[in-house]
């Protein structure tokens, strides 16, 4: 295990500035919250992090991350929590800390191939600090080191999540080497049988080559330092993993493979890259369409070099990638290089590039936005710290319970998720539970929010969720929904009207013999024209003639006008009824109003549903003559927040805050004043007249009030309007 003291003595090598106490106080404070826990390989867990951070260190970053790295798995895995970090280490380690417990829970994500890249998006979204990231990869790195000691089932899930995910993530922040390690590991475990053929191949040929490398490499320095270019060569065999990648990608056997060597060659300016080039195209023959540029036209992540291949001596073929010390460190370390390497002489010429629009994809503008931080001419330090992920911002991942990913834009609601996941979802979604607790389905989701929809088969999505909905999806689904949702009541509305017609002709509702008739009325249907009747748009009268029950005088009866819209839902509430069929539309009668505990019917009203009328009120005289929309209903049991209106007419005095004295007493009382019309007495100047709209739970709470309103000495009189 490395010494509390050789690790700080490392990141003070590189950083003089590095803050030692930092460094010690997270080195104890780490090792003592993991205490006696052991890995899965006996050694102490403390050792982990450790390890992690000495990654960090290999890669120079700063104090701040190698002491996130020894505190990452503190909370997630000991008892401390997010709050001490933050008083013990400052805001700043407790953020990068807190974003890698987070981040940690996407491990416990089932992983199918086809999500991994929204995860890998998610991950950066997720990570707000490019630290965070770092960190998250040494992790991922040690504990591929560590493979070997975990349960065979875990080590291929965990290799193929680090093929899958973290690898190619990696590669995109430019860290070459670290991507060339995790994808090493991986392809060992994940295909063991290739593994070991293709490294006995390469064995073999190193064998049969002998000291071919170290030859090569010593001609490559020669032949440039006659032409006073001074250079370091690094001979290297190609990787297991990249040669089987090759012989998949383009279908060759091993024996196919011919270019296994590969050298790079590091010099000091880019003019040197291109001069080097030349020489070695001058001494040994190119090979055609091997050729590639990538100081001119960069890679997406900043990859640069010269790329060749060419026939060297004893006839083998040989890669070369020619680039200076910076390309190198660039194409090494990625992101983490260009942290520290702001003052290296060829930084400028290097970082150019950059601004290049055609080097730049949407998923690397935030890598130009470091560089910009960069050149304003910001410390490698303040670099890091204000370095915040802007990717995807748009856009936002959540899971259902089941693990599944989904890709939301920004701004979406589990309305949205619910569709998202199936229409039939969102048809019958009636509330959400986001990350185990109960949530408004207006709620805007958040990155990794886990989101469990709670479903009624009885639900019509209201057409008010169009306007908290914003993915188009969403939007079109609850519009069909509604349409379908106001047809069927309509149809429902239209049958009552019809089985109260027949009633009158002591004849049930039989659908063949509506059927029957269809055809006379143009109708598709019977569904079709119940609607119809219950859109007003066809008279029940009409329906009875074509079934030849009523004889017609000749004249169509003209049809109501509707005055409300189909499907419009302003008026309609959800009153808690009994006897009214569940798709009808209900509202209760304004003139009145109507409360629980009074008797109430209902009037059916072709194109608007149901209007509930207590019983007292004047207004039913006028449907003496229909019986046939007359529908008997009972109060159903009330949720206690629920109010209900119930118009009352007061007769006060005249007086100076009589009015707020009436509002007092209501609002006292529990009461909401919905409407207050005010009338002056033409016969009794002295009085006038208050009309109020109020909204109460039921008829007790209604006596209270009024009875609370006749104790007050300037009120008159109160009683109920009946209309
Ligand atoms: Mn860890």
């Amino acid at each position: 295990m490395m010494r509390q003291y050789e690790l700080v003595e490392r990141v003070v090598k590189y950083d003089p500035d590095a803050n030692e106490d930092l460094l010690n106080r997270a080195y104890v404070y780490a090792m003592r919250a993991h205490g006696n826990q052991k890995r899965a390989s006996g050694e102490a867990y403390f050792n982990h992090p450790l390890e992690v951070a000495a990654i960090l260190t290999e890669m120079k970053l700063d104090d701040a991350t190698v002491a996130a790295a020894l505190l990452h798995d503190t909370v997630e895995d000991t008892s401390v929590t997010h709050q001490e970090i933050e008083e013990k280490f400052g805001k700043e380690i407790a953020s990068l800390v807190e974003g890698l417990t987070k981040i940690k829970k996407l491990d416990l994500v089932t992983k199918e191939a086809t999500q991994a890249e929204n995860l890998r998006k998610l991950l950066l979204a997720m990570s707000r600090d490019v630290r965070v990231l770092l960190v998250k990869l040494a992790d991922r790195l040690h504990n591929m080191r560590t493979l070997d000691h975990v349960s065979p089932e875990k080590r291929i899930r965990i290799a193929q999540e680090t093929m899958d995910i973290y690898a190619p993530l990696a590669g995109r922040m430019g860290m070459q080497a670290l991507r060339d390690e995790l994808e090493d590991i991986a392809f060992r475990v994940l295909d063991p049988e290739a593994n070991r053929t293709i490294s006995e191949r390469l064995k073999r040929l190193h064998d049969e080559s002998g000291d071919v490398l170290r030859q090569i490499e010593k001609e490559l320095v020669a032949k440039l330092a006659e032409n006073g270019i001074k250079v370091e060569v690094y001979g290297r065999e190609k990787r297991p993993f990249s040669i089987w990648r090759k012989m998949e990608r383009k279908h060759l056997s091993l024996g196919q493979l011919s270019d296994i060597f590969a050298f790079r060659v590091i010099v000091g300016t880019v003019d040197q890259c291109y001069r080097s080039l030349g020489i070695v195209h001058r001494t040994w023959r190119a090979i055609p369409g091997r050729f590639k540029d990538y100081i001119s036209v960069p890679k997406q992540n900043d990859y640069r070099s010269l790329h060749t291949t060419v026939i060297g001596p004893h006839h083998m073929r040989v890669e070369l990638q020619i680039r200076t010390r910076l390309m190198h460190e660039i194409a090494e370390r990625g992101v983490a290089a260009h942290a520290l390497y702001k003052d290296a002489p060829d930084a400028k010429e290097a970082l150019d590039g950059f601004k290049s629009p055609a080097a730049e994809s949407n998923a690397y503008r935030w890598l130009r936005h470091l560089v910009e931080m960069l050149q304003e001419g910001e410390s490698p330090k303040e670099f890091l710290e204000h370095t915040k992920l802007e990717l995807f911002h748009d856009q936002v991942f959540c899971f259902t319970p089941k693990g599944q990913l989904i890709a939301l834009p920004r701004g979406a609601t589990p309305i949205d998720f619910a569709y998202a996941v199936h229409t039939s979802i969102g048809d019958s979604c009636v509330g959400c539970k986001i990350n185990g607790r109960h949530a408004p389905l207006v709620t805007e989701l958040a990155n990794g929010d886990e989101v469990d929809i709670i479903r009624s088969e009885a639900q019509v999505p209201p057409p008010a969720w169009e306007g908290l909905a914003v993915t188009g999806k969403a939007r079109s689904a609850i519009r069909r929904a509604t349409r379908a949702a106001a047809r069927k009541q309509f149809a429902g509305l239209g049958k009552e009207i019809v089985e109260k017609l027949l009633a009158k002709h002591n004849r049930a509702f039989a659908e063949t013999e509506i059927t029957a008739a269809i055809p006379r009325l143009g109708h598709k249907n019977v569904a079709d024209a119940l609607a119809a009747i219950g859109r007003g748009d066809l008279s029940g009268k009409d329906m009875l003639m074509a079934m030849g029950l009523e004889a017609g005088d000749g004249k169509a009866k003209p049809i109501r006008k509707r005055t409300s819209k189909a499907g419009e839902s302003s008026n309609q509430l959800s009153v808690p009824v009994r006897g009214a069929g569940v798709n009808t539309a209900l509202k209760i009668a304004t003139e009145t109003g109507a409360v629980p505990g009074e008797r109430i019917v209902g009037i059916i009203t072709p194109g608007e549903g149901l209007t509930i009328y207590p019983i007292f009120a004047k207004a039913l005289e006028q449907f003496d003559s229909e019986p046939e929309r007359w529908v008997d209903l009972a109060w159903d049991a009330t949720s206690p927040e629920q109010k209900f209106p119930a118009r009352i007419k007061l007769t006060i005095l005249n007086e100076v805050g009589a009015l707020a004295q009436i509002a007092q007493v209501i609002g006292e009382g529990g009461g909401n004043i919905d409407e207050l019309q005010m009338s002056a007495r033409a016969a009794a100047r002295d009085f006038f007249d208050l009309d109020i709209l109020i909204e109460v739970h039921d008829v007790k709470h209604l006596n209270k009030i009024m009875a609370g309103l006749r104790s007050r000495s300037i009120v008159s009189s109160v009683s109920r309007v009946a209309g």
